[in-house]
């Protein structure tokens, strides 16, 4: 972006400071930067702009004429727990590489490319040769390094990971290792609502509700269709819910045991809020569970290794050895007794989406930016089966609003959703059950409309002003604007009693929050082959088993973070006593 004369010089009159007190005092830069070998003080600072993941992101370059020798960045509207992973790790490679073509950091592609694009930015503003620069991602090969053992290895850190990690640090003596490929812990459990369902124990004892194993049982099968579910897995998930329930309060996790609901309206499953209490603030990354988990990780000495990647597990006469692994300098082998798979959903791969849930193409991810199945396609390369159908998800505006937030919130406010033919197909389902029916509707859409009665009238203005809610001054003009059958959709509005202009309409696209259709386990979350039998060492704990319990659907709130909570504990369970 050409700053204008005046920034410029502005810029530049900075540089005449030195390089680094140049950029320290760029205005509202509270993100890190990174300096390289050459700084020198005859680089003059010049300022680029690109869109990040939620808004602009600015990078200041010290450029000398023929290197970049400092880079200070400012992405004021970006998560930070996210914005900073890539920050750090952006900056140091675009420096040491002199290269605006290095990798994005993993789960944060999006701040990592506004990164890329606002550097691109100022060294044009500098007069640089662009092409000079665009070298292609010239990492170093990795070095092979020494390989290591643990007795069980937990791949993935986002609820079922450290739940399996914790239950191995609290009762046995066992080395644990957690793998997370991404730059912060947490998964889809970072940016989850919390909910968290749960049965027996103290905490029921205090809300005064429960649910007997068989009701558990029949809701969750009631809720999966015709699909055949692993009863016994289901019967020790219930049994042991409590105690690994009650884990997490004897952890600390400061659940707020007022808040709560019925998982389901149909339901007995009490799902309890584990956000209340906490920091827990999607718009800003903040995740109060996927943070606590990893410091109650940290303290009981669990070694958990973020920028960790396992490419493959190691196979030894049909048993899992251990995995190979890749971080950000290098690549090394982990030698261990029982192995984990804890890597969540596929939500974020579409050649999975579209071979294990070919109707649900249309539908755009709302998840943790790791979940692309690669415990999936581990199991596939080993021949076990994947197992179930459908998927979890709802309704949300696109992939950075979701259904969080000011604007992104405003979903559930809609007066009445139609379809393209004006007709109400949304109305008093549960909302889990949202994603299926719109994936099946004219453009995968339902209008959510809104008239100036609605109490959230401002923000459904700084969604106008954000461009992604419409206004409109009649219904004629919404219908034609929107692709509605016009008569149809005055007659429901009509019976909505929708009658003050403006009127506002949010398209609700179909979203996904998780995926179903996983590995095939045993009652110990055991991995099996086609034939029943164990595969060797091997668990699965977490999303990426989730079709053994439930199918087709998001069946209860909270059934999400419990289950991997549960699973998680199973699996360590049964690998410590295999072990003792
Ligand atoms: C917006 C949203 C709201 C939700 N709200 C709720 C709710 O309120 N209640 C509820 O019950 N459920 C909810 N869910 C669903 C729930 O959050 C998830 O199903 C659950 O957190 C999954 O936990 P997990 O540990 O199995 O997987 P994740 O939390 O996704 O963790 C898997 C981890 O494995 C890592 N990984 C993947 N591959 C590799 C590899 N090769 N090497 C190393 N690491 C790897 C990933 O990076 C990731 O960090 C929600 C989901 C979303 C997206």
């Amino acid at each position: 972006m050409n700053t204008g004369i005046s920034r410029r010089t502005m810029i530049k009159g900075m540089a005449a400071m030195g390089g680094a007190a140049g950029l320290a005092m760029m205005a509202g830069c509270s993100s890190g930067s990174g300096k390289g070998e050459g700084a020198s003080s005859s680089s003059a600072i010049y300022s680029g702009v690109a869109k990040g993941m939620r808004g602009d992101v600015t990078a200041y370059v010290s450029f000398d004429g023929k290197e970049i020798t400092e880079i200070l960045v400012d992405a004021p509207d970006d998560s930070p727990v996210i914005k900073d992973a890539a920050i750090e790790s952006v900056v140091e490679r675009v420096i040491a590489q002199q290269s605006i073509e290095v990798d994005a950091v993993s789960g944060a592609t999006m701040t990592s490319m506004g990164i890329l694009g606002a550097v691109t930015d100022a060294l044009e503003s500098a007069g640089a040769d662009i092409k000079a620069f665009k070298k292609g991602s010239d990492a170093p090969t990795k070095a092979e390094r020494e390989t290591e053992s643990c007795d069980i290895l937990v791949i993935g850190s986002g609820m079922a990971g450290m739940s399996a990690a914790m239950q191995v640090a609290l009762h046995s003596d066992k080395k644990v290792i957690v793998l997370e490929k991404q730059a912060y812990p947490g998964g889809s459990t970072r940016v989850c609502g919390g909910g968290i369902w749960t049965v027996g124990g103290l905490a029921n004892e205090i809300i005064g509700q429960d649910s007997t194993k068989e009701e558990y049982i029949s809701f969750m099968q009631g809720r999966s269709g015709a699909a055949e579910l692993n009863t016994d897995l289901m019967g020790n998930i219930y049994d042991i819910s409590g105690e690994a329930f009650s884990d997490l309060f004897n952890w600390g996790l400061p659940v707020s045991l007022n808040s709560w609901n019925l998982g389901h309206p149909d339901s007995k499953l009490p799902c309890i809020d584990s956000t209340a209490n906490i920091n827990c603030d999607w718009e800003t990354g903040n995740s109060g569970l996927a943070d606590f988990l990893a410091k109650i990780a940290a303290a009981n000495g669990v070694d958990v290794r973020l920028n960790s990647k396992v490419t493959d597990l190691v196979v030894e006469d049909g048993s899992i050895v251990g995995a190979n692994v890749e971080d950000l300098e290098s690549t090394y082998r982990i030698d261990a007794k029982k192995t984990i798979i804890a890597t969540g959903g596929f939500t974020r791969n579409a050649d999975l989406v579209a071979k294990y849930a070919p109707d649900y193409t249309s539908a755009f991810p709302f998840t943790g930016s790791g979940g692309t199945g690669d415990g999936h396609v581990m199991a596939e390369k080993l021949g076990a089966p994947i197992i179930g159908s459908g998927m979890m998800g709802l309704s949300g505006i696109n992939p950075s609003l979701g259904y969080y937030g000011p604007i992104g919130g405003a979903v559930w406010a809609a007066q009445m959703t139609v379809n393209a033919e004006g007709e109400r197909f949304m109305d008093k389902k549960f909302y889990g059950d949202t994603l299926a029916l719109l994936v099946e509707q004219t453009n995968s859409c339902g209008y959510g409309i809104y008239d100036a009665s609605n109490e959230i009238v401002d923000r459904l203005e700084a969604g106008v002003e954000a461009g992604v809610v419409a206004k409109y001054d009649n219904l004629d003009d919404l219908a034609s604007g929107q692709g509605i059958d016009a008569d149809a959709l005055k007659k429901q509005a009509e019976s909505a009693d929708i009658k003050s202009a403006p009127f506002y309409c949010i398209q609700r696209k179909p979203l996904f929050i998780g995926s179903i259709p996983g590995i095939k386990v045993d009652e110990h979350c055991r991995v099996v082959n086609e034939s029943g039998e164990e595969i060797g060492n091997l668990y699965a704990a977490g999303e990426v088993m989730y079709a053994n319990v439930f199918d087709g659907t998001y069946p209860a709130s909270g059934s999400g973070v419990g289950t991997s909570c549960y699973t998680g504990a199973i699996s360590a369970r049964d690998a410590l006593a295999a072990l003792a």
